[in-house]
Formats: C-alpha cells, sequence, structure tokens
C-alpha cells in the first residue's frame, strides 16, 4: 500500500486532490442546501460526475497501472466529460430561472446514449478485428466527443450572454457575470484538458484539471449563495492594489538604487544618513501615492462619489419645513436621487386597513413614469414584514433571488417588478411603517454600495416625523372638505326639513280649510231652508238656487275626499292602472275639454302642437287624464287672465345598451308665476303648497286659486305607475315678471313588467 502511494507521480495527485475537493464541495452544498430542489441535486449530480471525471483522469496518468485499467481511466474520463457538456446547459437554465431545462436534459441523455452506443459498437468490433485494440489508451470517438461538448458549450455561453444583455439591474447582472466567468474558467479547463500534453512543454491537462476545478467551485458558489462579491468592487480592489504596489515598489526600489549608488560599498555616516533621508522621503509619499491611485483607479472604474454627511445635511434643511405631502415626495426623492445619481424614484405611502390584515401602498409622484394605481401587501407577505421590521433597506435583487421571499404573493412580487426600482427603504414611526422610498438603478451601472444603503436609511429616518406631520395636514384638509360638504348636505337636509314639516302643519289647516269651505256652504243653504220653512214660503226660484249650491258642494267635497283617496292608494302603492294602447293626443284632448268654460272665462289661449305624429303608449286613459287635468289645471291657475298655454311632444330615446328604450314627452308650458327653484321638488309632495294657507280656495281656476296640494303628487303617482317621470322646470317664482313653468311627462312607449303581469306570467307559465 505504501509502496503505491509513494510511486504516485505529482499528477494523479493533483488529479486525486481535485476528486477530494469536489467531493468536499458535495458536502458543502448538501451542507448548505439540502438535496429537495431540483436545481441542487443537478448540481449535486454534476458534482458526483466530477469526482469521478478526476478519478477516470488519475487513473490515465498513473504511469505502471496495467493497460487495460489506463484504458478504462481514458473511457470514464471521455464519458464523463461527454455528459457533463449538457448538465451545463441544463444548470445554467436553472441558475437563470429560464424554462427548457428539462428538453435539454433529455437531449443530454440522447446525446450520452447515442456516444455510448457507438463507442460500444467501436469496441465491440475492434475487439474481433484487431484483438488488441482494446488495450488501446486513446479514445477513437474523440472527434465526436468533441463536436458535441463545443456544441453545448457554445451554447450556454450563449444563453448567459444574451441573458446578460438583457439584464439592466446591476445585481441581477452581477450575478450573471459571475456565473459567466466560472463558465468561461470552465470552458478553458475542460479544453486545456483535452489537448493532447506531449505537443506542449508545461502539462496543461494539469493546468486545465485545477482551471476546472475552480471554475466549479465559482458556479457552485454562485448556485448555494445569494451574496456573491460585486465583481465591479473587486476588480476596482484588485486593480488598486495592483498599482500601488507596483508604484510604491518602483519607488522603494529607486530609493535603494540611489543609497547603493552612494554607498560604493561602504557604509559610512553619510551612507546611513542618505538611507534615513530616502526612507523618510518614501514614507511621505506613499500615503499621498496611494490616495492619488485609488482616486485614479475610482475615476477610471467608476464615478459616482458623493459626500454623505453633506448629502443628508442638504436632504435635513430641505425637507425639514415641508407640510405638503406631494411637495415632500417630490423635493426628498429629488434630493436622494440627484446625490444618487439615479432617475427613478418615489415615496410610497403605507395605510394599515382597520381589522384586516392588509396595508394599502399608495404611490406618491416623484421621479420617472410611475404606475399610479395603489396595491395592498397583506400581513402574511415576508416583503411587508422585512420593510416592517425597518432594519434595512430591501432591495429588488433580494426580492427576485433570495428564496425566504418566493412566498410572498405572486400579486405583491409582479407589482414590485413593475415598479423598475432598485431598492426599496423603509420609513417608519416607532413600530409602524409609514412609508417606503423606492429607488431606480443608479446611472452608473453600480449596484448600491453598502454605504449608500446606510446613507438610505439615515434619510429615511430623517423623513419620518415630516412624512407623519405631511399626512397628518394631509389627514386634516381632507377632513375638513368632507366636514365642509357634510355641513352643506345638512344645511339642505335641514331646509327641506323644515319645509316639509311646516307642510304637515299645514296640512291641518288646509285639509279643514278645504273640507269646510263646502260644508260651511252646505251649512248655509240649510240654514236658508230652515227660515224658508219656518215663513212658510217655498220660491221655486229660490229652491233650484239652493238646490244646486248643496250640489256644488256636495261635488268638491265628493272631489276632495277622492283625491285623499287616491293619495292614500298611491302611499300603499295601490293605485289600479288598466292599460290599453292610447294616443297622448286623445288623453290631451279629454283633459282640456274639462276647462274649457274656464280658459274662456279667464281670456287664455292653450295651443295644442306636435302631438299627433307620437307613437301610441300603453296607459290608462282615465288616470293620465287625471294626471294631465291636475297638471293643466295648475297651468291655468298660476297665469294671469290672457296668460297663454303651450302643450307639445316630442319621441326620445334612450340608447343605453342593456335596455334601449323609446319615450314619449309631453311638455305643459305656461306663462304664468314661475316656481321657486327650491320649490320645485317639493311641490310633488302630499299637500305641499308654495306661499300662505289664506290663498288656497275650493279648486276653483281663478288666478292662484290653489286647491289642497294633492294635485301633483297624484299626477306624479300615475305617472310613476306608468313607469314614466314627472319633474318641473322654471327660471324662478316672479310674479311681476311672469316667466312661466314647464311640467315634462315622460312616458315609456312600452310599458314595462309590473309585478302582477310577470306573476300573472309565471302562472300561465305553469
Ligand atoms: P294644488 O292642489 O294646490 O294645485 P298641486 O299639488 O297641484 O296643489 O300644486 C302644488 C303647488 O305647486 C301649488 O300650490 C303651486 O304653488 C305650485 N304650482 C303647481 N303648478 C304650478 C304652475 N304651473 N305654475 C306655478 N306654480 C305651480
Amino acid at each position: 500500500m505504501t509502496s503505491i502511494l509513494f510511486g504516485l507521480q505529482a499528477p494523479v495527485v493533483v488529479a486525486l486532490g481535485t476528486a477530494v475537493g469536489y467531493f468536499m464541495l458535495i458536502m458543502l452544498v448538501i451542507q448548505r442546501r439540502g438535496w429537495t430542489e431540483w436545481p441542487t441535486r443537478t448540481l449535486l449530480l454534476y458534482l458526483t460526475l466530477s469526482v469521478l471525471l478526476s478519478i477516470g483522469l488519475s487513473l490515465t496518468l498513473w504511469l505502471g497501472l496495467r493497460q487495460d485499467v489506463m484504458h478504462i481511466g481514458v473511457r470514464l474520463a471521455a464519458d464523463l466529460l461527454t455528459a457533463s457538456a449538457p448538465l451545463v446547459v441544463v444548470l445554467t437554465l436553472m441558475f437563470l430561472e429560464r424554462p427548457g431545462a428539462k428538453w435539454v436534459a433529455l437531449i443530454g441523455l440522447f446525446w450520452l446514449i447515442f456516444v455510448l452506443t457507438v463507442d460500444m459498437n467501436l469496441f465491440g468490433l475492434q475487439q474481433v478485428t484487431l484483438g488488441t485494440a482494446a488495450m488501446q489508451t486513446e479514445d477513437p470517438l474523440r472527434p465526436l466527443r468533441v463536436a458535441g461538448w463545443a456544441g453545448f458549450s457554445a451554447g450556454t455561453l450563449m444563453l448567459v450572454l444574451v441573458d446578460f444583455i438583457q439584464m439592466r439591474r446591476p445585481l441581477h447582472r452581477n450575478r450573471i457575470l459571475f456565473w459567466m466567468l466560472g463558465l468561461v474558467f470552465l470552458l478553458v479547463g475542460e479544453l486545456l484538458m483535452g489537448f493532447d500534453k506531449r505537443a506542449f512543454l508545461i502539462d496543461v491537462n494539469q493546468i486545465g484539471a485545477v482551471l476546472r476545478f475552480v471554475a466549479v467551485i465559482v458556479l457552485t458558489v454562485a448556485m448555494v449563495s445569494y451574496h456573491l462579491p460585486v465583481l465591479r468592487t473587486v476588480t476596482r480592489q484588485l486593480l488598486a492594489g495592483i498599482l500601488t504596489t507596483l508604484f510604491v515598489g518602483g519607488l522603494i526600489f529607486g530609493g535603494m538604487l540611489a543609497v547603493l549608488s552612494v554607498a560604493q560599498q561602504e557604509i559610512t555616516l553619510g551612507v546611513i544618513v542618505a538611507a534615513i533621508t530616502a526612507a523618510v522621503l518614501l514614507a511621505a509619499v506613499i500615503h499621498p501615492l496611494r490616495l492619488v491611485i485609488l482616486r485614479l483607479v475610482d475615476r477610471f472604474v467608476y464615478s459616482g462619489r458623493y459626500n454623505p454627511a453633506r448629502a443628508l445635511r442638504d436632504y435635513g434643511d430641505a425637507i425639514n419645513n415641508i407640510v405638503d405631502l406631494s411637495t415632500l415626495s417630490t423635493v426628498a426623492v429629488g434630493i436622494i436621487a440627484e446625490a444618487l445619481d439615479v432617475r427613478r424614484g418615489s415615496l410610497m405611502l403605507i395605510s394599515r386597513r382597520e381589522n384586516e390584515a392588509v396595508a394599502d401602498v399608495a404611490i406618491m409622484e416623484g421621479m420617472g413614469d410611475l404606475p399610479i394605481q395603489m396595491a395592498e401587501f397583506t400581513d402574511e407577505s415576508p416583503i411587508l414584514h422585512v420593510l416592517q421590521q425597518g432594519a434595512k433597506p430591501l432591495t429588488q435583487y433580494e426580492v427576485d433571488i433570495f428564496p425566504e421571499y418566493r412566498s410572498s404573493p405572486i400579486a405583491e412580487r409582479l407589482w414590485l417588478h413593475s415598479l423598475d426600482m432598485e431598492v426599496y427603504v423603509p420609513i417608519r414611526d416607532k413600530e409602524n411603517l409609514v412609508g417606503i422610498f423606492a429607488f431606480g438603478r443608479k446611472e452608473s451601472g453600480e449596484p448600491y454600495s453598502a454605504q449608500d444603503l446606510d446613507v438610505l436609511m439615515t434619510v429615511a429616518n430623517q423623513t419620518t416625523v415630516v412624512l407623519q406631520n405631511a399626512r397628518l395636514v394631509s389627514d386634516l384638509r381632507t377632513a375638513n372638505r368632507s366636514i365642509m360638504q357634510l355641513n352643506e348636505e345638512l344645511t339642505e337636509s335641514n331646509r327641506r326639513l323644515e319645509k316639509l314639516d311646516k307642510a304637515k302643519t299645514d296640512f291641518i289647516e288646509i285639509a279643514s280649510h278645504e273640507l269646510r269651505t263646502p260644508l260651511t256652504q252646505v251649512r248655509g243653504y240649510s240654514d236658508i231652508l230652515a227660515d224658508m220653512v219656518q215663513q212658510g214660503g217655498f220660491v221655486a226660484a229660490h229652491m233650484n238656487q239652493i238646490s244646486q249650491g248643496i250640489t256644488r258642494a256636495s261635488v268638491r267635497l265628493e272631489q276632495i275626499i277622492a283625491a285623499m283617496l287616491d293619495v292614500s292608494r298611491i302611499d300603499a302603492q295601490a293605485l289600479d292602472i288598466r292599460t290599453a294602447a292610447i294616443t297622448v293626443a286623445a288623453v290631451v284632448k279629454m283633459a282640456t275639454d274639462n276647462y274649457r268654460e274656464a280658459i274662456r272665462e279667464r281670456k287664455m289661449s292653450v295651443q295644442i302642437t306636435d302631438l299627433e305624429g307620437l307613437p301610441s303608449v300603453q296607459g290608462d286613459l282615465q288616470r293620465l287624464c287625471q294626471a294631465f287635468s291636475n297638471l293643466i289645471g295648475n297651468a291655468i291657475k298660476f297665469t294671469p287672465d290672457g296668460g297663454a298655454i303651450t302643450i307639445s311632444g316630442r319621441t326620445l330615446e334612450d340608447n343605453n345598451e342593456d335596455n334601449p328604450q323609446t319615450f314619449v314627452e309631453v311638455l305643459f308650458a305656461d306663462t304664468g308665476i314661475g316656481i321657486d327653484v327650491s320649490d320645485q321638488k317639493l311641490i310633488f309632495e302630499k299637500f305641499y303648497r308654495v306661499g300662505t294657507v289664506e290663498l288656497h280656495s275650493t279648486g276653483s281656476t281663478k288666478f292662484k286659486g290653489a286647491g289642497p296640494g294633492l294635485g301633483l303628487p297624484i299626477a306624479k303617482g300615475v305617472i310613476q305607475a306608468h313607469g314614466g317621470k314627472i319633474w318641473a322646470e322654471s327660471p324662478g317664482h316672479d310674479e311681476a315678471r311672469m316667466p312661466g313653468s314647464i311640467f315634462h311627462v315622460l312616458l315609456p312607449v312600452a310599458l314595462p313588467p309590473t309585478p302582477a303581469s310577470s306573476m300573472s306570467r309565471l302562472r300561465s307559465d305553469n
């Protein structure tokens, strides 16, 4: 055993060393990530292949081994490289979170089976024909394997390159770059491993194996760890280090040369003084020189420095006195964006919903075109949770890559993604998250440094009080506005209630007045009759007059009681409507005929126009006639002698998509006293009347001879029972200028189904 170990050559040790290294990587991956996820499993498979590959390689290099064992080593190494190339594509797809990994895995498997089959055939053939060919250490399928490897490798590189070019987020780019670096190492390593080592002076195969091992470490770290070093920063530090070493080393070397030239091989006092002077001078320049080099490198690799202390002071000065939310948002975002050299940013307001585990996020205007819509975050969301804790800013990179954010609702992640921001900074008030600053990528393409994030946290802390103040002011303004509106509504409804209340108290007066007037007349006539009986003289002419008076009074009483009954039916929605196809012209004619006498007496003109061509409506002739009569009667009553009444009509189409309908509109216009705008709705209420009770008299047709205030409520009830509408229009009440009024009546051409008719339809369906 010991003799074998001591007999091992250096290349074999290297190969076995990498095998152990790969094995340790396997352990590391399992320890960090377990093996439950597919990307990790694929990585573990790849690492296992790499262990075997290294073992195969060590077998081929082991001089003094039996030929057939060496041959197995060659085959093993070659087959494993054939299998690992497609596996790298699969890994890359998984790393980039691109689809298609399964398909590539399948293609890779077919490719491997194909190569193995050809290999075995050759193997068998050669055994038969050549006999000793099986003992060969060369791989006869080399060109085929190299072609396959090159194909898969080129594919992988293309994939990564395309993703890298498309990606604009710095940290994501850095991650892809990291992978790309590993890939390039890997491909160069495998290329070197494949060269015929006799062609070169140095052992390129060994270098290749080591390079491949380094590359696999890089790829493994990229897959396992989420915090990758920022390559730009690493490059910068490396460059600065190399340059400093070169310059400082050169200086020291120059100094030493100078001292040596003075010394001339003898160490005198002068030489010591010269050496000390040179050392002091060098020590003095080294620090400034280092600074200059650092600055130069900074300028060369990155040019976005700012002074955090000054930026913070400027920020504090600028926002301290702002009380307006949108000003705060634009000013704060503007200042930070300028300091950090970003072109996109916003302030988001967080409001917790009461009794709900949800927080609403509203975007304020900031920089760049931002979506205006709101979003909501649930309490279970890890994104909200980490911001709520407020220990540090959250980056979009973390949201996209870190496994702990995978469980947040997809809508939240999509929304954040659509904002195109790089970093989210929590603004907290004691325990609560009140806002979030969000900023996009820097113009320089550099990711946010740790210092940037610190500055942003400080800025957010400075903003808390100002933001809370501004929110309070904004809430106050909103509350104020709604209080004012409420106040207006309250005053308005108060006014309405007052009027209605008055109408109710007036009812008693009106009713008693309206009923008492005819009763008094009847009483008067009966007194006259009693007198006549006492005096014993009945005059036929008198008797006739008295009976006419009693009839008139009782008719009036009947009318008032009928009106009251109608109103109560309307209130109970029990108005009986018997419909038939009728024309508006006929109804208007019937209604106006009732007033022929009055119109003549009052010397008024009535004009009826445009009613003939109107479509007929489904309606109750008696009821519609009653409604129209009330309107015409009012027009006569509230228009002075000699005035004009115009009744006209037109067809209206309602093009509502769901329910297109045709209406007939009838307009009753007069040249009377008009109606105040504030009364135009109230006059349709029961017993409501404009002006004083005394004005009311027994429903006559004389000027301003109002009735009990039931005419319009009845008209409204009838029209509504027909599925129609009624409203008044007038410039106002003015008894000097007589502005007139127009009453509009809208009747649908087809009557809408009433509950009763739909009931009967249901019954007939059964
Ligand atoms: P009334 O029985 O008193 O006529 P209405 O309900 O018909 O009751 O009308 C209510 C009030 O509406 C009337 O008292 C009157 O003040 C007002 N009004 C109705 N029609 C007109 C009109 N054409 N012009 C002016 N005022 C009107």
